[in-house]
């Protein structure tokens, strides 16, 4: 069974979506631009920018538009790409584009299992489009195809009148109530809030009903700055899939560009206590695959699947269990470990001396 050696968080520069949510990212900082992405780099340069071997072992690797995912065709190829090299790959969608997501499934069993579904449920859109059967289609098709899947929702005011209702209908539809993802209010990015009229106390009550383990712990995680020694960027990063700016995480201001010439050796290296946010703004997968290895956290899988209804195949339940830790505890951690022992006793020692 392959272990996870890597976490890189790939973003798709896209702005068009088929849906119009009031609480959409995009909208909220910029307004519905409606550009879709220009993939600087051809599908066989991206698949050897990403081999198994460049990133040093199997990796997971999710996709997420700040549009919608699925609309550019490049998406096809850059998965089975992917997939080909052994990786598993998360799509972040709406659940609506049939057509793409036929295309995707097109390849072997074995790929299939791979393959992981984020399935964004934007109810009152998919009710006002009619989409609503086309989106449960979709998410029973990926199922039956050997794929694992995640319906999640943004908890918002606006959703309120409709709770019981979205409850019910997954219940009906996937077997289990959906996850729940945090809202945040980002139109002035000094002041991050979560996006909602009510106290955090009210907020976090909406959701109890759907009792989601994904929901506890973002919000247990939002505004909480991190002191502890971050992994990220040793064992993660954030990739622009359009342009192959890699950064060790959102914050790291000098990408580097992994695409421009796939023979040269990937830089990894730790963002360790250099994180300027004022909390991990991606704490349910960054956190959750171990990032921070000495922060107990809750894993990936536990976070998401609805074991219950068996949402995760046994393969990615097992995979997505795993924390980087598990591949990555080599000479070079053990290194690091003692270099952050010593600097921490020098620093005490300096901070005694100064009193
Ligand atoms: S704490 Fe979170 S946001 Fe900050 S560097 Fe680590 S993973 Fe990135």
């Amino acid at each position: 069974m392959e272990k996870i050696k890597r976490f890189i968080e790939c973003l798709i520069p896209i702005t068009v979506c088929n849906l119009r949510c009031s609480y959409c990212y995009v909208a909220q900082e910029n307004g519905k631009t409606n550009k879709m992405p220009e993939f600087q780099y051809g599908i066989k340069t991206i698949a050897k920018a990403l081999s198994k071997k460049r990133l040093g072992g199997c990796s997971y690797i999710s996709i997420c538009g700040a549009g919608e995912t699925l609309m550019p065709f490049e998406i096809v190829g850059i998965t089975h790409s992917l997939l080909e090299n052994s990786h598993y790959v998360n799509l972040t969608n709406n659940g609506t584009q049939t057509e793409r997501i036929n295309q995707i499934l097109d390849v072997s069993l074995e790929y299939r299992s791979r393959l992981h579904f984020a399935f964004s449920f934007h109810y009152l859109e998919l009710k006002k489009n009619n989409l609503l059967d086309i989106f449960f289609e979709n998410i029973k098709k990926v199922k039956a195809a050997g794929c694992s899947f995640l319906v999640q929702f943004n908890m918002c005011d606006e959703y309120v009148p409709y709770l019981d209702e979205m409850y019910d209908i997954c219940i009906k539809e996937v077997g289990a109530p959906p996850q729940i993802a945090v809202t945040r209010d980002v139109t002035n990015l000094k002041e991050i809030k979560l996006l909602t009229a009510l106290s955090k106390e009210e907020y976090k009550e909406l959701g109890r009903k759907f009792d989601s383990p994904l929901f506890d712990f973002t919000l247990q995680n939002f505004m909480v700055k991190r002191q502890e020694y971050c992994y990220a960027g040793k064992w993660s990063g954030v990739l622009n899939l359009a342009t192959g700016e890699l950064r060790r995480c959102y914050s790291d201001p000098s990408p580097q560009n992994i695409f421009a010439d796939t023979s040269k050796p990937i830089v990894f290296q730790a963002m360790g206590k250099s994180c300027v946010l004022a909390y991990c703004i991606n704490s349910s997968h960054f956190m959750s695959l171990g990032v921070i290895p000495f922060k107990r956290s809750p894993t990936y899988a536990s976070l998401r699947n609805r074991q219950s209804a068996q949402w995760y195949s046994a393969k990615m339940q097992k995979f997505l269990s795993g924390k980087l830790i598990y591949s990555n505890l080599n000479l070079s951690f053990c290194f690091d470990l003692v270099a952050q022992i010593i600097n921490r006793i020098y620093r005490k020692k300096r901070l005694t001396g100064l009193h």
